[in-house]
């Protein structure tokens, strides 16, 4: 019983299916570097598999992607001979979408669809944002197959469909190691030769675009040449493949040999973001304990950032060979959006997760690793004033929670923050630039936290400061709210909320005769508020308001105070 099947796609799966058939995408080619792609991780599984499991039963001393064509039938094939799906992971891996915020970016392109014009061009964008991976053959595909089979199983599994609405599973028994996806194309538009994806120059010059430091070989299979084929002589075996990527680790190659666009695709490749990266940095080092990193910082925040099952970390090698996905042990939680690859020298290939965690090499790369990512946004700020705009205003709500985690690195933080003040409604302005600005007299940096700029500055607490001509720093991130209680200062400044305590604003002392005439109304107001305030106080702080809420210096904020509430405590 070959246990055949009809299922119904997931709803979002469906949706997101849809796009690619309609899809308006101008770069349809993407797709073969997304078979690739994946083709590239199920060869990396299988030989980590091996490694560590000596009793599975595979043949790794060959392993390759294949990329065969079929010019009459249309048809191109992307096989690899890597770990392969059991039937269970076809279904819940091609059939549905697993990743956080597709929801979001679902409804985001329902709205940017009924915004009516520019909304193709919404949709692609986000289409793009989101990498759509296994789905992207649809665009070139009316019909996608796939012969898959998991390493140690003996049975496979084809799948098969159109796209729309539902696929097949039906069991298979002589299935080879890894999997196959073939595709049926559309017709070729003959006015796009260059789009012809059953033509083998198309092929060539797309693997060498998108796909070329794949480490694994890549091979091109050609049916035989038709003069062979209606020759006397005609034999069927077809053409020697050809391998036609370089193979080179692109960490493993000098610099400046290195195109920006050769690192945007790599960066794709271990990112599974579309778009380009903000930034690329490389490190090395060498002697007892050697290693190569090449990392990205990516343009946008992933959609994931702050979502508590988002993937993290690095990719893991050992000399060229890959060990591990999202490597958490080299990057600490609030550079999560940090994407690359670390290859170390003299680490074990069997090395697992637990024990990474504590491997002395890998605390110390990462301690590098960290001091190298905050200089290079050290130094981006200070010579690529909007790179460094877009990287804060993407990513700076993540690295803030560096604040509170990463002790070590508080002051590094601190220079790479920005934060919205009351100097300039548009810029947010780094804290060396707020000390520059301070008056004499000042001796603290002052900050104001709420939920928006707004009614922040509307409160009746910014009076006096705007009166002094003070700058306050304006903090609306939930995150400002704990790392203010956990930073001290910055350049022996103090951040002192303006809510806080008496703060010194270095007026006179209210005059005695003041304090007399108020004496009998303050007590009055103290005995009838007593259920509500500890004290009732004169103060210079107002300037036009009759009367504001100040905490004790060590309260909560007010807005600290509801977010403790909101969850209940
Ligand atoms: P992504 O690669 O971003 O996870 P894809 O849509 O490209 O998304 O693939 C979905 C999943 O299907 C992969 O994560 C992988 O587990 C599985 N998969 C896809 N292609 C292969 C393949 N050639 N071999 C083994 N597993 C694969
Ligand atoms: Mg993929």
């Amino acid at each position: 019983d070959p246990h055949a099947e009809t299922i119904e796609f997931q709803a979002e799966a469906r949706q997101l299916l849809q796009l690619m058939i309609h899809s308006i995408y101008s770069t349809k080619d993407v797709f073969l570097r997304e078979l690739i792609s994946n083709a590239s991780d199920a060869l990396d599984k299988l030989r980590l598999a091996s490694y560590q499991d000596k009793d599975l039963q595979v043949d790794t001393s060959d392993l390759h992607i294949d990329l065969g064509i079929d010019p009459a039938a249309r048809t191109l094939t992307v096989a690899d001979n890597g770990i392969g799906m059991s039937r269970e992971e076809v279904v819940s891996l091609i059939g549905t979408i697993a990743k956080s915020g597709t929801g979001e970016l679902l409804a985001k392109l329902r709205d940017a669809r009924a915004a009516g014009a520019g909304s193709e061009e919404a949709s692609a964008e986000l289409i793009g944002q989101f990498g759509v991976g296994f789905y992207s053959s649809f665009m070139v595909a009316d019909r996608v197959s796939m012969v898959t089979r998991k390493a140690g199983s003996a049975t496979g599994v084809r799948w098969e469909s159109t796209g729309e609405g539902t696929y097949t599973v039906i069991d298979v028994e002589d299935a080879p190691q890894g999997t196959a996806v073939t595709l049926h194309l559309k017709p070729a538009d003959a006015e796009d030769s260059l789009h012809d994806f059953a033509d083998p120059a198309t092929i060539r010059r797309t693997v060498k675009r998108y796909s070329d430091f794949i480490t694994w070989p890549i091979r091109l299979l050609t049916p035989p040449a038709e003069e062979t084929a209606t020759a006397e002589s005609a034999d069927e075996t077809p053409n020697e493949p050809e391998t036609i990527n370089s193979r080179q680790a692109l960490w493993a190659r000098p610099q400046s040999e290195v195109s920006d666009e050769e690192y945007a695709e790599f960066y794709r490749h271990v990112s599974h973001d579309w778009r380009e990266p903000l930034e690329t940095i490389r490190l090395a080092a060498e002697g007892t304990f050697e290693y190569q990193a090449l990392l990205f910082l990516p343009s946008q925040a992933p959609m994931d950032l702050f979502y508590r099952d988002a993937s993290r970390g690095v990719q893991l090698y050992v000399k060229r060979v890959f060990i591990m996905d999202d490597c958490e042990a080299l990057v600490p939680e609030y550079l999560r959006f940090v994407k690359g690859v670390v290859d170390a020298h003299d680490l074990s290939l069997n090395i697992s997760r637990e024990i990474l965690q504590q491997d002395r090499q890998i605390q110390l790369i990462r301690k590098r690793l960290v001091k190298k990512v905050l200089s290079t946004v050290k130094s981006m700020q200070e010579n690529e004033p909007e790179k460094y705009a877009t990287f804060w205003s993407e990513l700076g709500r993540a690295v803030k929670e560096g604040l509170l985690s990463d002790q070590d690195n508080q002051e590094a933080i601190l220079q790479i923050c920005s934060f919205p003040s009351t100097h300039d409604t548009e810029k947010p302005t780094t804290l060396a630039d707020y000390l520059a600005r301070m008056p004499d007299g000042q001796d603290a940096i002052y900050y104001a936290t709420g939920d928006s700029r707004s009614a922040l500055e509307h409160s009746p607490h910014m009076e006096a400061f705007r009166a002094k001509g003070y700058e306050v720093l304006l903090l609306t991130d939930q995150i400002d709210e704990l790392w203010v209680d956990a930073v001290p200062a910055f350049e022996d400044k103090p951040f002192t909320s303006i809510t806080r305590g008496e703060v010194d604003l270095g007026g006179e002392d209210v005059a005695e005769d003041v304090k007399q005439d108020f004496e009998s109304l303050l007590g009055w107001m103290t005995t009838e508020l007593s259920e509500e305030v500890k004290a009732v106080r004169l103060s210079h702080r107002l300037t036009s308001s009759a009367v504001c809420l100040v905490g004790e210096p060590g309260d909560m904020t007010p807005t600290l105070e509801k977010m403790f509430r909101a969850m209940g405590q």
